[in-house]
């Protein structure tokens, strides 16, 4: 008979764990004699690690898909909406004239791949001094205004434009735990996974914990937890998939260089203090700051390589960015493992979150890749053991995939700096660059980007996102372009109009970003 796959234990209950429970509960928890049952084990010691305010789009639906009321989730994680991110002074060491800003954005007016407007920026059609953002989306203007990207009368997970949310990394975990468990039957167990037991062909039999359902301490002999497939969401630690498992853990420590981060809380200076609907990332000497926006307070933190800058500098120069209230608030440091295993999915175990891979939060990836991982699990699910291993080999492929993709995309933000000081300019030492993006950004200073160059149906970073970095980051300066990408400038130029025309009307319309907040939102 074969073996069927009936019961997942996850261990960990961070973003991680509970976005895969919620997830693999929603989907595959049916009444039927196929239902998965799926039990949750976190430990009431180890904390999660509480960071992870940015998302993407993706979030929206989710939550959607998950049957979570939007209202409710966002005034319990005094969550706000994120449109982007503004990358400032990432180009040049800031000069005597104003920063040097560029945005990345969610939302462009035309879909580049139908029609790919860049060949005719670069050519200056869209007017000499716009920037690429401006003459594509009009969602740079709607986050320079301080507007929402939605009217209050927008449906829940609707809006005028694409977005996101900022949310308190903590308050979601707590709002997905409750969610999970009391809609959507995962069982939950507080208690420390002490052990891991093998069978003989190395598949996970079984956890030991320290306490039982009650959360009565017990040997933990006693308690082994028995599941069909284990979801290794124990964060930096991978107790399963790393330490069990011996999956090994490739670092791209030297690709990738900022090695800790440090974050701080801070208070806003009055109730009505305006709210930015983006992530601001703002370039440091050795490293980026993080500003984020929450209803309640920012969350700052800086991002830096410690073998460029020393933690107690660094922490002075985040200090510094917040200003005089730094000197009463707390800062948290944190180690950052760099790199991923050098495969996901082993055996019978999944890794999923930090126990599976981590690169710097730049582009606030991860959490968009935990999102992922739950989707093609759920969609790929084996009914079987025999049937796991190829799910597992595909499972691995793709998340190879997007996660270097992801290193790749990262990494060309240091790529294109012009900026001086050591940090920078040991970011641009080709053996710290992927041969791939070098190759790219050759290509790139003289052509425009190809919508041939993005064919993969899982790539993390489109088309657009490449458009918006290389050319906020001014990669076509001295560039010569051939005509060749110009066939329809009539075209180009009424689409331009239109963007012009559409950032005009929008913006006419949306409400400041507080105020949605506070009229559509029941903050408590
Ligand atoms: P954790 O939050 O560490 O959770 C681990 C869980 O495992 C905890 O519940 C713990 O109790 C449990 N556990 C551990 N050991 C055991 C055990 N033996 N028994 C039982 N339970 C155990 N991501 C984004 O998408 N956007 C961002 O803006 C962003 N910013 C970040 C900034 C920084 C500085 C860092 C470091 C990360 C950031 N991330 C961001 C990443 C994001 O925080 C994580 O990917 C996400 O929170 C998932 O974490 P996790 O659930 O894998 O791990």
């Amino acid at each position: 008979m074969m073996k069927k796959v009936n019961k997942v234990l996850i261990v960990g209950g961070g973003t991680a764990g509970w976005i895969t429970a919620a997830k693999l509960a929603k989907n595959l928890q049916a009444d039927s004699s196929d239902g998965v049952e799926v039990t949750l084990v976190e430990s009431p010691d180890i904390p999660t690690i509480g960071v992870g305010e940015g998302t993407w789009p993706t979030m929206r639906k989710t939550l959607l898909e998950l049957g979570i009321n939007e209202g409710e989730f966002m005034a319990y994680c005094q969550a706000t909406f994120k449109q982007g991110t503004k990358f400032v002074n990432w180009k040049k060491e800031p000069g005597d004239k104003a920063a040097h800003t560029y945005y990345h954005m969610f939302s462009s007016i035309f879909d580049p791949s139908d029609f790919n407007l860049a060949p005719y920026w670069l050519a200056g059609i869209a007017g000499e001094n716009t920037t690429f953002a401006t003459a594509v989306s009009a969602q740079g203007n709607t986050c320079d205004l301080g507007c929402a990207p939605k009217k209050i009368t927008d449906r829940p997970f609707d809006g005028v434009l694409s977005y996101a949310y900022h949310l308190d990394a903590g308050k979601f975990a707590e709002f997905l735990t409750q969610f999970a468990t009391e809609k959507l039957g995962v069982k939950l167990i507080k208690a420390n996974a002490t052990q891991v037991h093998l069978t003989e062909n190395g598949d996970i039999k079984g956890i030991s914990v320290d306490r039982n359902e009650q959360g009565e301490r017990e040997s933990s002999e006693n308690m082994v937890l028995e599941a069909d497939l284990f979801v290794d969401c124990t964060g930096f630690r991978s107790l399963l998939l790393g330490e069990s498992l011996n999956v090994s853990f490739k670092s791209v420590a030297d690709t990738l260089l900022t090695d800790t981060a440090i974050a701080i809380q801070v208070p806003y200076e009055s109730e009505d203090a305006p709210i930015p609907c983006q992530t601001n990332s703002i370039a440091q000497e050795s490293g980026w700051i993080w500003d984020i926006s929450l209803f309640n307070r920012r969350g700052t933190g800086h991002v830096f390589s410690s073998n460029h800058m020393h933690p107690d500098e660094a922490e002075s120069v985040l200090r510094k960015h917040i200003g005089p209230v730094a000197k009463e608030l707390e800062s948290r440091t944190i180690k950052m493992n760099i790199g991923y295993r050098e495969k996901f999915w082993e055996k019978n175990c999944v890794a999923v979150g930090l126990s599976a891979a981590f690169v710097e939060p730049l582009e606030a990836s991860a959490i968009f890749l935990i999102e992922a991982a739950g989707n093609m699990l759920v969609d790929m699910f084996p009914k079987t053991r025999d049937a796991m291993d190829y799910a597992a080999q595909r499972y691995n492929q793709s998340f190879l995939y997007r996660w270097e993709k992801t290193i790749e995309f990262i990494k060309l933000h240091y790529y294109l700096s012009q900026r001086e000081s050591k940090f920078w300019q040991d970011n641009k030492a080709d053996e710290t660059v992927p041969e791939v993006l070098r190759e790219r950004v050759a290509h790139w200073r003289t052509h425009p980007v190809s919508k041939y160059e993005f064919d993969n149906v899982f790539e993390p970073f489109p088309h657009e996102s490449y458009q918006y970095v290389i050319y906020g980051m001014g990669i076509h300066e001295n560039g010569r372009f051939s005509r060749q990408h110009l066939s329809d400038q009539n075209k180009a130029m009424e689409y331009f109009k239109r963007v012009r025309q559409a950032t005009e009307l929008i913006n006419k319309d949306l409400p400041q970003h507080r105020e949605l907040l506070k009229k559509a939102y029941q903050y408590g």
